[in-house]
Parts: C-alpha cells; structure tokens; sequence
C-alpha cells in the first residue's frame, strides 16, 4: 500500500515498525462544542484508513485523545481556555461540557458509521504521563521554567519545522492581533508544556505538579497518551491538516526530545472541509452539525458518501447542491443493490477476486477513496451472479462503511410490505436508469398476463428484447437492464 507521508511529502510504501500490529493515533476533538461536519470528514477518512489496513489482514491498535483540558483559543498557547469559554456559554462546569460532547461526538461517529478507537483517552487522565515526560525535558535541558509556566525550548532542536519549509521570521508565531505576546518565551515558538502562572481565576481543572500547581499545556496530552497507550513507536498519525502546525510539530519536538529517537514513521493528514464562504471553524460559531444535516432530511451516510466520492489530501467544497446530488446517488445505489437477488447462482471465486483487486488497486494507491467508489459501480456492471456482486459489495462495504446491504435488505422488506398491501406491481431497473417507455411496456405486460393475455405478453416481451432490455420477473414486480 501506498500512502503520503506529510513529514517526507511523497508517497511511500507502507511498512509498519512491527507487521503484526499497526499502532496507530488519531489527534481527538476539543470538546467543548459540537463537532462540525468537517472535522468529522478528517475522522470519516481516518476511518476507512482504519477499516482499510484491516481488510488487508493487519491488526490495528488505534488510539485517540479527547481534549478536555489545555487547547486554548490560539494554537499557540494564547487566548483563552476553549473548554472554559464553552462552560461559561452554557453555564455548566467544564467536567459537565466535556461529557455531554464526547457523547454527542461519538452519536455523531455512530450515525457516520465512524468505528470508535480501541483506546479512547480524555487528556484529564493522564496528568501523571505528562509530569514524567516533562520533568525529563526539564532534567535533559528541552524545556525551561520561566514566568510560572514551563516551556519546550525549540532552539535546543537541530530540526523543528517538519512539514513545511517556513522560516521562523515568515510564521510570526507569537505576534497576533489583539493578543499579547507571552515575553516568558525564550524564542518565538516556544510552547508550553505546563501552565501554573495560569491566566484565568477561574480555570477549573487543576493539578499538583513539582512546579507548582496547575494544568498541561495542549501539544503534551498527545505525546502522553500515545506513549502510554502504543509505547516508544507509531506507524500512522493522523489529524486535519491544520493540526500540522504548530500542534504536530510541537509533538514531534517533545517526543522525540524525550525519547532520543524517532517517533512516527508515517503522517497522514486530512485536507479541510470548506464551504463556499471559507473554512469551517468551530470557534466562529457558525458550523454545519450532523444534526443540522439530519434535521434537514439528508441521512447521515450521504455525507460519508460525498466525503468518499472525493480524496483527502484535496480540500474539499460542502454545499447543499453538492450534498443533494450525493444524496440522490446514495439512494440509486441502495435502490441497485435491492435489485440484486440473495438467491442468484453460486458465489464465484474467481469473479470476486478479479473485482477485488480493482478495489484493492484504488485503496492501495493512497486510498483514493474516490476509485474504490467506481470499483463498487463496476461490480453492480460485473457479468456475475447476484449472489457474488453481493459478497462483494459486503466486502468492500466493510471498508466504505455505507450500510449497503442492511439498508439494501430493508429497501427489499419495504418494497414487499407496500406490495402485499397495495397488491402493487414495483418495477425495478437493475442499473438505477429511469425509463418511462420501458416501464410503461413492463405494465402493459403485467396487464396482458393479468387478463391471461399471455400471447400479447409474449408479444410485448419480444418487443422489448429486440430494443436491448431483458425483463425478468420477481415476486410482486419485475426488474429489467439492457443488455
Ligand atoms: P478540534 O476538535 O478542533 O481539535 O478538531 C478535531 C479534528 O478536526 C482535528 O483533526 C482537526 O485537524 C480537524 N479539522 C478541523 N477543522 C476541519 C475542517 N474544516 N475540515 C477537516 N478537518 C478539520
Ligand atoms: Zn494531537
């Protein structure tokens, strides 16, 4: 498998440090708020990198934080408290925010079809991971205490800018409008690794610590949790393409200052959901919710579906036209995928495996997701039987995680409930095509056969043969294609 590697900037093969167990970690939500549809297309795309290495027989231990303390408004360790601002809103304490969000994040994974990590960690658990890593920093010299707060002192790095090419002077990290610029920092890109001189009264979450009471800055919780959870080495991690910066980078540099050797052999980072107005921000107030989407009539899984048709490494454009469009081609796909009969002819092998590999080659190459789409569409197009296209589309379901077959089911129960009580006759098209031509004929067959007119059944049925369409009758209808 091919994957890009954001730390070298090219694609390179996947090897794990150990084949028999993928570690991998995901940067979690800042609960204090709903998560916006684009932060769940980050973890949408993690999901079916996820999904994907297990199908392709690897174990996987996935790990996953969730931000409950330290991540300020300003990545870079300035503004406020983003939990504390999301308690004060809602007046409630900040352990009560965190809680109702974690569960409405996961609700929301749960209507996505996102599979929730092996390991899920609030940071507030682990503050004894992040004092011993800290207290090395501070004894090995990476890390300085000034000002009440102890800072990671990025000038003691031979390398500090890992996915891009910035020079300091250009990212002016430190110097924003209407903010202060912490004079404790000994160079501009300093950060905190734990805060006592704590610049809120009120901050609610506390800890005991041999520099004074208070609480971990927000790029440590990742490098503790990890470590405590997946040890000295990670093969893959993950997050949105703004977590490059300075949060990623800041990991990096306390984890492999505190370990001596390298930490992560792959980064993989998810480019941004936008809307026609711009980036999508939870600190703006203004976002899009799954909720919203479902208030609005559309299933949850026609997200997942739009997120899938594209790659993520590409920034990608939401808009409701877009989301209806995938929406209507969602629902053909469920419609083709009733048509197919559970009962038709003998799985076949040789048949599966050739669509296999077609779906195999597009998740390979960097999970083009987008591909692995068309390879499904190329099976419902496959010259097999049903019984086989439906093994496949189970078995690259289990990756794309669009509940075809269950929601396929269904849509046949349906179908079968409103004819036995309407006596109705459903006409299904086996390639998801509307033709009123060809349905009308279908109608006049069913009609003919009613009045035991078999001859003018008959007739009609030819017709439609030598037009290319070959019907075939199903209990309570009939399903046509060209052929
Ligand atoms: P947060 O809850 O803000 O810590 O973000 C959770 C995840 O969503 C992180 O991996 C972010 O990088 C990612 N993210 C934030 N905004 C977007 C966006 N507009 N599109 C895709 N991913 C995003
Ligand atoms: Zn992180």
């Amino acid at each position: 498998m091919i994957l890009y590697n954001s730390a070298s900037r090219k694609r390179e093969e996947f090897v794990p440090y150990d084949p028999s167990l993928v570690k991998m970690y995901t940067c979690g939500p800042t609960v204090y708020h709903f998560a916006h549809i684009g932060n769940l297309r980050s973890y949408i795309m993690e999901d079916i990198l996820e999904k994907y290495l297990r199908y392709t027989g690897y174990n996987v231990k996935r790990v996953m934080n969730i931000t409950d303390v330290g991540h300020l408004t300003s990545d870079a360790d300035e503004g406020e408290d983003k939990m504390l601002k999301g308690a004060r809103r809602e007046h409630k304490s900040v352990l009560e925010i965190a809680q109702y969000y974690t569960d409405a994040f996961f609700d929301d994974c749960a209507k996505l079809n996102i599979k929730t990590p092996d390991v899920v960690e609030p940071a507030t658990h682990c503050i004894d991971d992040y004092i011993r890593i800290i207290q090395k920093l501070m004894d090995t010299g990476y890390a300085y205490f000034a000002g009440g707060n102890v800072y990671f002192d990025t000038s003691k790095l031979e390398k500090y800018y890992v996915f891009n090419d910035f020079k300091e002077e250009d990212l002016n990290v430190g110097v924003r409008e209407g903010v202060e610029e912490d004079t404790n920092k000994r160079n501009r890109n300093d950060f905190v690794l734990w805060f006592t001189k704590s610049k809120f009264e009120d901050q609610a979450l506390k800890w005991d610590s041999p520099w004074g009471v208070g609480y971990p800055g927000w790029h440590i919780e990742c490098s503790g949790i990890s470590m405590k959870h997946l040890g000295e080495n990670i093969d893959i991690h993950c997050g949105g393409i703004d977590n490059a910066f300075p949060h990623h980078t800041n990991e990096i540099a306390q984890s492999e200052a505190y370990l001596g050797h390298p930490w992560v052999k792959y980064w993989m980072h998810v480019l941004h959901l936008n809307t026609t107005s711009g980036k999508m921000s939870k600190s703006s107030g203004e976002f899009l919710t799954v909720s919203l989407l479902e208030q609005k009539g559309y299933d949850p899984l026609a997200y997942r579906f739009f997120c899938l048709q594209s790659h993520y490494r590409k920034s990608l454009v939401f808009s409701w036209e877009n989301l209806d469009n995938a929406q209507g081609a969602y629902n053909k796909l469920i419609a083709r995928v009733a048509a197919l009969n559970p009962g038709d002819g003998e799985f076949d092998e040789a048949a599966f495996h050739e669509l296999d590999q077609k779906f195999r080659t597009a998740m390979d190459n960097d999970l083009n997701s987008s591909l692995a789409v068309t390879a499904l569409y190329d099976v419902l197009k496959a010259k097999t039987n049903d019984a086989t296209k439906l093994k496949a589309i189970a078995a690259f379901d289990t990756v794309l995680g669009l509940s075809l077959i269950e929601k396929a089911a269904a849509r046949r129960e349906e179908l079968k409930r409103q004819q036995v009580v309407a006596g109705e006759f459903t006409i299904i098209s086996e390639s998801g095509e509307a033709d009123a031509d060809v349905e009308a004929k279908i109608r006049a067959r069913q009609d003919a056969k009613k009045a035991k007119n078999f001859a003018e059944a008959d007739r009609i049925r030819d017709e439609l043969k030598a037009a290319g369409i070959e019907v075939t009758d199903i209990p309570h209808g009939a399903k046509w294609k060209r052929i």
